[in-house]
């Protein structure tokens, strides 16, 4: 399948682009992605603390990582913040497309540099005061990457990465909670009609 091959290809570019940033990029199986799995154990990561932030204003009712497209775990190692990704393997149904795997993979990832980079520039994340706005990190990492995925958009592929993403953003927006903060203040940076226009564009 192209697809396949195009998001296998770009999911691969885009962890080169930014080893310099993180090169602990790992693939998880579904039924790993929970809190109860220790994954800097279980891909034997190196580190001396794994970091924990504190957001009090967050709402973190119903907000956990089962199901989620990747997580990323900040940490310390000699003294030096870094972070390890950690990407589903399939976060949709079990049996479906592969090219739809892949495809979610790829944003996944993106996202989840995202996070990294922010909290390398520590723009949303005070690993001092072991602080970090939630709502912000999700709006820094969704925002950055509609923004690539729209520099990418010439591509057909691409286009649909874009338009998967906008969409799911509006499903889990609509979700009430930490969520809908999340999309409300995206949609503050983007604007709903740019959003709803990338959803439904014709591909
Ligand atoms: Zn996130």
């Amino acid at each position: 399948m192209l697809g396949v091959e195009v998001f296998k290809g770009a999911y691969q570019k885009l962890a080169c682009r930014f080893a310099g940033l993180t090169s602990d990029v790992y693939l998880v199986p579904p039924s790993q992605m929970n809190e109860r799995t220790d994954l800097l154990g279980a891909f034997k990561v190196e580190y001396d603390e794994k970091l924990y932030f504190n957001d009090d204003a967050a709402d973190m009712e119903n907000y956990g990582i089962e199901g989620a497209g990747g997580i990323t775990i900040n940490f310390l190692l000699a003294g030096k913040g870094r972070s390890a990704i950690f990407i589903n393997e399939n976060c949709l149904q079990e049996g479906e497309r592969e090219d739809l795997i892949w495809l979610w993979r790829y944003n996944s990832l993106h996202h989840e540099l995202m996070h990294a980079l922010d909290f390398s520039k520590q723009k949303n994340f005070n690993t001092e005061r072991r602080t970090m706005d939630l709502v912000g990190a999700e709006v820094f990492a969704d925002y950055k990457t509609l923004l690539h995925l729209k520099s990418m958009s010439s591509n057909g592929f691409m286009k649909i990465a874009l338009q998967s993403y906008a969409s799911n953003a509006k499903v889990i927006g609509a979700k009430g909670g930490i969520r809908t903060e999340i999309y409300n203040r995206l949609v503050r940076k983007i604007g709903s009609n740019t959003i709803d226009h990338w959803a439904t564009m014709k591909i």
